[in-house]
């Protein structure tokens, strides 16, 4: 039985699998941090959990609601880097947050027992503003009640679905304890046991520096990205930053000094590690071809899933059917659980589309 195979086999006995929700805000085309740090762990999740995998368009609107023009293509981005790097339609469910309505209305009633200072004690908001406004002034424009919300939203995507595991990094757990609190407070004022509490389940995330030594990120200029050309791969890893020490071609090099192409190598290239630390610290190889080899094995590693994409990317109409696909199986869940929370809260559960 191949490996996709067994995936889907395993999706069928989901009832007896726990249950993992995970999402990610359009932001256009993602880089490879975002590979080694979110998508590889999804591609494992996906066979050894039920998943949820969300694009969450609304998300976005809470910070950009004044840039909306590219959030159409940058939802249909994501969505091409996500099938490309393996994650299966017809293994986890891949959804777009705006296609499932049910998650709206979740937060609408989840907001009615939602406390006042437990928005606005939310850390994670403060820093945001922080981020988004230059002054006073620009702050309180930016700081909208959706934005206040954001954590009811993020905790109604949990919920709807009744996630039982949330993908974290060990640094990020207080994130998920505002759904979990949620979670808690429903069952406890309507005296049910409905909502599982959900908990993290953490991920490894290796820190894949930008090529100029800093936190990668789209904006910094300073990323590789899943969808770059081989050309643009190359452009970009000439300018990593390699041994500040070394000077001269003709200087021995320090591999543990060498800021970014280095570790590089031990991720994409780790067969080749004993001889390049052999060359570099006997001055055999100079940092450029050292750097021109690295873009080559970074290339390579990522041709086949540069290749589906770009074959993905030919056929939008393929992509938008596979979103609409998973939008439909997703509601199927959320509105069960709408369902239910209606009736738990004490509404009628009027006949809806
Ligand atoms: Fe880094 Fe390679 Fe230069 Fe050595 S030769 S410092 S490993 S880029």
């Amino acid at each position: 039985m191949t490996q996709a195979e067994t995936a889907k086999r395993q999706a069928k006995e989901s009832n007896t699998r726990k249950r993992i929700m995970s999402g990610m805000r359009p932001t256009g085309r993602l880089h490879i941090g975002h590979y080694l740090g979110v998508l590889t762990n999804w591609v494992q999740f996906q066979s050894d959990y039920e998943s949820f995998f969300s694009i969450v368009d609304w998300h976005a609107l809470t910070t950009k609601y004044m840039q909306t023009e590219n959030i159409q293509q940058d939802v249909f981005e994501v969505a091409l880097d996500w099938l490309s790097v393996g994650i299966d339609p017809e293994v986890a469910t891949i959804y777009v947050q705006s296609g499932v309505p049910e998650i709206a209305e979740l937060h609408l009633l989840l907001s009615m027992i939602t406390k006042q200072n437990w928005v606005e004690r939310e850390p994670t908001l403060k820093d945001m503003i922080r981020m988004l406004a230059q002054d006073e002034k620009e702050a309180q424009d930016r700081c909208t009640y959706g934005l206040i919300g954001y954590p009811v939203l993020m905790s109604a995507d949990i919920l709807a679905f009744k996630g039982e595991l949330i993908p974290v990094g060990k640094d990020q757990e207080s994130h998920l304890e505002f759904a979990r609190d949620l979670a808690r407070r429903f069952n406890s004022i309507y005296k049910v046991d409905y909502f599982p509490e959900p908990k993290p389940r953490f991920t490894e995330t290796p820190l894949l520096k930008g090529v100029d030594g800093q936190k990668m990120g789209k904006s910094y200029g300073n990323d590789i990205k899943i969808a770059d050309t081989e050309e643009d791969t190359k452009k970009q890893v000439k300018k990593m930053i390699t041994d500040r020490t070394r000077i001269a071609k003709s200087d021995p090099g320090h591999t543990d000094l060498c800021e970014v192409p280095w570790p590089y190598y031990n991720i994409f290239a780790k067969a080749s590690t004993e001889q390049v630390k052999d060359e570099c610290e006997s001055a055999k190889i100079g940092c450029v071809d050292c750097k021109m080899r690295l873009a080559d094995h970074i290339n390579d590693y990522f041709r086949p899933v540069r290749e589906r994409r770009r074959e993905l990317a030919e056929d939008p109409r393929r992509v938008m059917e596979i979103l609409e696909a998973g939008n439909l199986k997703a509601r199927e869940t959320a509105k069960q659980t709408l369902s239910d929370v209606r009736e738990i809260m004490g509404l009628t559960n009027w006949k809806r589309q």
